[in-house]
């Protein structure tokens, strides 16, 4: 019996059905298999049962499995990012969902330019303002979003959220309401080189919820692979 592929199994299965009830395409909604601290040998077995995407939090961690995995699957940046790893993260990965500050947007467009590259990126947003985590504030968001439309080596392709933690998911729904409310309404001013389609939202805790809030990219990482070794 391979674990990781049942696993994998029952994820698309509900996240099939999360979409489905609130009249969305499954296709609409894709997974980010998240593979901090997982080995070698178990990606493989996940990329075997059909992920197409892995999601990494650490540059360090990151590299010595692209380098032996390579163009198998794309790779998502997804935690916090330093602004000085810019230009290795640009080299790498395809979508980077944790540009939370001006400055990172700024390191990242120059490393961009360097390798003759457009990175695609999202903005991640703090919508509960909690000072564990990042993000910029929602009230923020025009602003920012103006700056960074205007460097022309990254794309933005939606906003990301990670909402308070709560042991019912069901609580979480009012903060993924509001990164898809915050995005319509970006959206609705027309920006070159600004796309709000994406919306990074829900992990193995939480991932129905937010399918059904908008979700269009969900970052699950132990309900595919199992608890990670505590810190
Ligand atoms: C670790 C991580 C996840 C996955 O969390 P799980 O609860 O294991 O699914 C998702 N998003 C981010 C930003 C993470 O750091």
């Amino acid at each position: 019996m391979n674990l990781i592929a049942d696993n994998l199994q029952h994820i698309q299965d509900r996240i099939a059905a999360a979409a489905r009830r609130v009249g969305r395409s499954p296709d609409d909604v894709q997974l980010v298999a998240v593979s901090k601290t997982v080995d070698l040998a178990r990606i493989r077995q996940a990329i075997a049962a059909g992920v197409r995407i892995l999601g990494e939090n650490y540059l360090q961690e990151a590299r010595a499995k692209i380098e032996t995995l390579g163009n198998a699957v794309h790779w998502h940046f997804i935690g916090h990012l330093q602004t000085n790893k810019a230009t290795a993260v640009v080299a790498r990965f395809d979508l980077i969902h944790s540009v939370d500050r001006l400055k990172l947007a700024r390191a990242l467009d120059r490393a961009a330019q360097k390798q003759g590259k457009v990175q695609d990126i999202l903005l991640e947003v703090n919508l509960a303002q909690e000072a564990s985590k990042s993000g910029f504030a929602p009230e923020a968001a025009p602003e920012l979003l103006e700056a960074v439309a205007a460097l022309p080596h990254l794309r933005v392709r939606g906003l990301m959220t990670m909402p308070p933690w709560f042991t019912e998911s069901e609580d979480a729904r009012p903060y993924f309401r509001a990164l898809r409310e915050l995005r319509d309404r970006l959206a609705a001013h027309a920006r070159p080189g600004v796309n709000l389609t994406e919306l990074s939202m829900g992990m193995s805790g939480d991932f129905e919820v937010a399918i059904e809030e908008g979700a269009t990219l969900v970052r699950i990482g132990t309900a595919i692979f199992g608890p990670r070794p505590q810190p």
